[in-house]
């Protein structure tokens, strides 16, 4: 009977013991979760930026490819194991930490010529390929929905709007009337004769005007700004920054490493030219992205020269 009485005076014992532990290692464990939270060391990712210009049959030119080899690309860095992503998600990784799929790669198209609608975007749906659209503003404004020209016309905004609720196209400014090579001015170079109040004057009332015409026109705001030219000015970063860009592309040739302290607004880019093949081109990416240095590396490609 002694031996009974001690077993019901045991029982709730022992469930008091095993409650208050458990209890203690849930705070233990969420204490381990949180300090793992706040002292992870997020890896830096390697990001091939690819540009590509008009996409049409015709044209032989360094910026032109035809529909043909873009599908061939398309098959082949997806055969790497590289995954399409747009750029606020390489934002959104820079700034948050927000994880990037495995081997990202961001392609984009520059100038918005009127054949990355017509020859293109069906590839991207094909595919399911996530792509940059960098856009001109005067163009993009001025141009007529029905008009085919893969060297003269450009993609409309009704169209742009079409490309963009599919879900795979992104739009990035590309100035709206600062892209030009034979005037004063190269690109969004400033000019001896200015002011840096007046040169910042100036990006800013031209950067803005392309930002509100796709707000008007898409309800959204470009998040990316392309060089044109891959022109840089030192005073740029920050007109930039106030117009609402969290990100800037250069066209330079290398390979970008990316980590908390990447400046997004000096993003390097490949220009994906004619008349090499799928298998030389994205190998050589391929390569050049397990390097250290592709800066050095890749002098020994000479179609990038
Ligand atoms: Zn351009």
């Amino acid at each position: 009977m002694k031996n009974t009485k001690n077993i019901y005076l045991l029982v709730p014992l022992v469930l008091i013991i095993f409650i208050v532990s458990l209890f203690n290692i849930n705070i233990i464990s969420e204490q381990k979760n949180f300090t793992a939270v706040n002292t992870v060391e997020v890896e830096d990712v390697k990001l091939p930026i690819i540009m590509y210009h008009s996409v049409s049959k015709g044209r032989k030119s360094k910026y032109n490819v035809p529909p043909s080899l873009l599908e061939s690309d398309f098959k082949y860095f997806l055969n790497l194991g590289f995954t399409p992503v747009f750029m606020h998600q390489v934002v959104d990784f820079v700034s948050f930490g927000i994880p990037l799929p495995k081997k990202p790669i961001v392609v984009t198209f520059d100038d918005a010529h009127s054949s990355v609608f017509f020859n293109a975007f069906a590839l991207l749906k094909k595919y399911n390929i996530k792509a940059v659209i960098n856009i001109i503003g005067k163009c993009t404004d001025g141009d007529d929905v029905s008009k085919f020209d893969a060297i003269k016309s450009h993609i409309s905004f009704p169209q742009l709007r079409q490309m963009v609720s599919s879900g795979l196209v992104e739009v990035g400014n590309h100035s709206f009337d600062l892209h030009s090579d034979f005037g004063k001015r190269y690109g969004i170079k400033k000019l001896k004769c200015e002011s840096e109040q007046q040169y910042k004057n100036m990006l800013k009332k031209d950067v803005d005007k392309l930002q509100q015409r796709v707000q008007d026109n898409l309800g959204i705001k470009p998040l990316v700004f392309a060089y044109p030219y891959g022109k840089y000015s030192d005073l740029a970063k920050s007109v930039l920054i106030e117009s609402g860009l969290k990100a800037a592309l250069l066209s330079t040739h290398q390979i970008n490493v990316l980590n908390k302290e990447t400046d997004l607004f000096e993003l390097k880019r490949f220009n994906r030219p004619n008349g090499v093949s799928s298998k030389q081109f994205y190998d050589a990416i391929e390569s050049l992205t397990n390097q250290s240095n592709s800066m050095n590396n890749v002098l020994k490609y000479r179609w990038w020269r």
